[in-house]
C-alpha cells in the first residue's frame, strides 16, 4: 500500500478493482466535462443568525455527468488532487463564482452585497501562480478583493506548515480573507492558531458530535471564546438542528451554515433566495 502510515499490505478482493476502475473512468471523462462545463458551482447561503440575514455562501462544486448523473465532489476531488487535474477545476470553479457574484452586483439594486467562499486544495497552494491568478480574476470580472474568500482546510496547515504559510501571508497582503476550513478536525489545531495568519475560523459542527455532546459543548464553548480572544471570526457549519443554532447563539457565535438553514443548492435557486 502507497500513502498509507499503519498498514503496508492489504487483501486484494473485487471491491479494490471496482474502485480503482471508477477512478479510472473520472479520469478518462475529467477534461471533456470541463470542456462541457459539466461542473457546476452550487452556492450553500451562510447566515447571521442575530439578524436571520444572508451574509455569504460557500460556492461548492457538482458534476452533473451525462451518463452517471450528479456526482459528489467526496468522490472526485481526491482523485483529482492526485492527478493534479485539481487546479484546472478549481480554477474553473473559482472563476464561475467570481462570474456569478458580477451577475449579482449588476443586478443588486438596494440588496447588501454578499461575499462567496472558494475552496482551495492543498494541491493549489503549491502552485506557483496561485496569488496571481486570483488577482487576475478578481481584475477580470472587476470584483473588490474582499467579495472572494479563500477556504483552507486545517489538516493542509498541519502538513505542510511553511509553504501554507508563505503563501497564506502572499494572500493576504493582496487583501484576500483567508479561512481556516474545518478548524476542529486535526490535531493541533489549537497550536496552529497561535502562528498561523488566518482571517475567519470554519468550525465543522461534525467533529464535535458524537455520543459525549456535553464534552463536546464544552469544546466548542472554549473554541469559540479563544477564538473570541484572537478577534478572529467564526462561521459554524454543519448546523443541522434548531438546538444547534440555539447554543451556538448563545455562546456568541452568530454565522452560521448548515442544513438546518438551507442545503447547496444550483446558483439560480441562490439567485432567487
Ligand atoms: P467542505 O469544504 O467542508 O464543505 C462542506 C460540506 O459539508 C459540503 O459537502 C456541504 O454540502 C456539507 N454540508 C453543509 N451543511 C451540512 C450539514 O448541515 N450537515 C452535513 N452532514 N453536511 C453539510 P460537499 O458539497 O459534498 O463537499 C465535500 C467536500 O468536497 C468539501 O468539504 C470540500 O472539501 C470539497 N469540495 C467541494 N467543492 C470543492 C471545490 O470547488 N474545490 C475543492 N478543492 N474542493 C471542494
Ligand atoms: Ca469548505
Ligand atoms: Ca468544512
Amino acid at each position: 500500500i502507497k500513502e498509507g502510515y499503519r498498514a503496508h499490505w492489504a487483501c486484494y478482493d473485487g471491491s479494490l478493482r471496482q474502485r480503482l476502475v471508477q477512478e479510472q473512468t473520472l479520469q478518462t471523462d475529467m477534461r471533456q466535462a470541463l470542456k462541457e462545463e459539466q461542473f457546476q458551482v452550487w452556492f450553500q447561503p451562510q447566515y447571521d443568525y442575530r439578524s436571520g440575514e444572508i451574509i455569504g455562501a460557500e460556492a461548492l462544486v457538482r458534476w452533473v455527468h451525462p451518463e452517471k448523473g450528479l456526482i459528489s465532489p467526496a468522490e472526485f476531488v481526491p482523485v483529482f488532487e492526485k492527478n493534479g487535474f485539481i487546479y484546472d477545476l478549481d480554477r474553473y470553479v473559482w472563476a464561475h463564482a467570481c462570474r456569478w457574484m458580477r451577475g449579482w452586483l449588476d443586478r443588486a439594486g438596494a440588496l447588501p452585497p454578499i461575499s462567496v467562499s472558494v475552496n482551495l486544495s492543498r494541491m493549489d497552494v503549491y502552485h506557483p501562480g496561485l496569488v496571481e491568478c486570483l488577482r487576475a480574476m478578481l481584475d477580470e470580472y472587476g470584483l473588490p478583493v474582499d467579495y472572494l474568500k479563500l477556504e483552507i482546510t486545517e489538516s493542509a496547515y498541519v502538513e505542510m506548515p511553511e509553504q501554507i504559510m508563505e503563501t497564506v501571508r502572499r494572500l493576504r497582503e493582496v487583501g484576500f480573507t483567508v479561512e481556516m476550513d474545518d478548524f476542529g478536525s486535526g490535531y493541533s489545531s489549537l497550536n496552529t492558531l497561535k502562528d498561523v495568519p488566518v482571517d475567519i475560523l470554519k468550525l465543522d459542527m461534525k467533529f464535535l458530535s458524537g455520543e459525549n455532546t456535553a464534552r463536546g459543548g464544552n469544546i466548542l464553548g472554549s473554541v469559540v471564546r479563544m477564538a473570541r480572544w484572537l478577534d478572529l471570526p467564526v462561521v459554524a457549519e454543519g448546523v443541522e438542528t434548531l438546538e444547534q443554532a440555539e447554543y451556538l447563539s448563545s455562546i456568541g457565535c452568530r454565522y452560521m451554515q448548515g442544513y438546518f438553514f438551507a442545503k447547496p443548492m444550483p446558483a439560480g435557486e441562490f439567485e432567487a433566495l
